[in-house]
Parts: C-alpha cells; structure tokens; sequence
C-alpha cells in the first residue's frame, strides 16, 4: 500500500512573511533565487530554515508519506527551492495561474479545485497557511468517503513547525498501521 500524498505548499510555510519592517527569522537564510521567467539581473530574495530539509527528510525516508509541491512556485519549487533544503526531487501539482485578487475567490483555497482533480481517491496530508473552513469541510468529507485527508495550517509569518511534521507523522503511521490491518477482501485473497 503506497503512503499518503504529504502536499507542501512554500510561501507561508517554508518561506514565512516577513516582518512589518522587512525582517525574517533568525532560523532563515536568505538567498536570491532567479525564477523561470525572470531575468538573472532581477532575483527574488527569498529565505529558507535548514532544519526544515532534515525534518522532512526524516518523514520521507521513514516511508510515511510521498511527497508533492503544492504551491504557485511550480516547478521552481523542485528545481531551485528543494536544492536549497538538500531535498531530492520531488512531483509537483501543475498549478494553473488563475488571475484571481484573493486566495479564497470562492470562499476556499484556489489551489484546492486542481487537488482535488489531482489526487483522485488517495489519502493525503496538506501542509498550507491558507485554508478556511470551506477546505476543513471538504477534508471532512473526504475522509468520510475513504479518502483520508488532513489539513494541517501554518501561521504564515512563522511558517513550518517540527510539530507539524509529527502531527503528518503520527497521522500517516496511523493511517497505514490501519490499512495494514484491515482485513483482506476475497479478491485479494484470490489474488494471493
Ligand atoms: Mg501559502
């Protein structure tokens, strides 16, 4: 049985806001990145904590989750920010770009329609700073039909906490101990 999807979203949970005088955490290193489509004399200063690449890798490698990137970063988000944290490679959700003025324009996270189409029936665990309760709702729902789902939501100016890798942890260990345990239907009885 494959592991839960781990969706990690970037601004607001890698990369925190700043501070209202343009501070960042002391935890943060700041680099200037050049994204796809952007000239190389105009970077993109962003910052990132070292200790988010080992906290994730711990999850990773223990085989709880699979990791995807969930964020308008797109694929710069495994070309240029993922190297950063010394993560390998990871999928990531092909985002469209909505001209939209506000995350929520129907009330929820714009992102959430395109995961929904995206993971189908599997379970996953969503890491982002911007959910509202329609998406609390719609990960209630999910689960009730057997797609296990969990939001967990970052303060977006202080961004991933170790405890929200353990809580994604102990839910993915949870989930799988229960799927290993459930009891095998006659076609996969038939099957072995
Ligand atoms: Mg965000």
């Amino acid at each position: 049985m494959s592991p839960p999807y781990l969706l990690l979203d970037i601004d607001g949970v890698l990369i925190p806001f700043p501070g209202a005088d343009g501070s960042t955490p002391a935890t943060h290193v700041r680099y200037d990145i050049v994204p796809t489509g952007r000239s190389a004399d105009n970077p993109v200063t962003i910052w990132l904590n070292p200790a988010h690449g080992r906290l994730l890798m711990d999850v990773i490698r223990a085989g709880l989750v699979t990791p995807v990137w969930c964020t308008s970063w797109r694929q710069d988000a495994a070309a240029l920010i993922g190297p950063l944290l010394d993560l390998p490679t990871w999928p990531y959700v092909d985002l469209p770009r909505p001209r939209i003025t506000t995350s929520h324009p129907n009330g929820y996270l714009w992102k959430r329609d395109h995961v929904h189409t995206w993971l189908g029936d599997a379970p996953a665990v969503w890491i982002d700073d911007d959910f509202t309760s329609l998406d609390h709702d719609w990960a209630a729902e999910r689960t009730i039909r057997g797609a296990a789902t969990l939001l967990i939501q970052s303060d977006p100016r202080v961004g991933l906490q170790a405890e929200h890798l353990a809580e994604a942890r102990a839910w993915a260990r949870r989930l799988l101990a229960v799927r290993t345990a459930a009891p095998a239907t006659p076609s996969e009885t038939e099957a072995a």
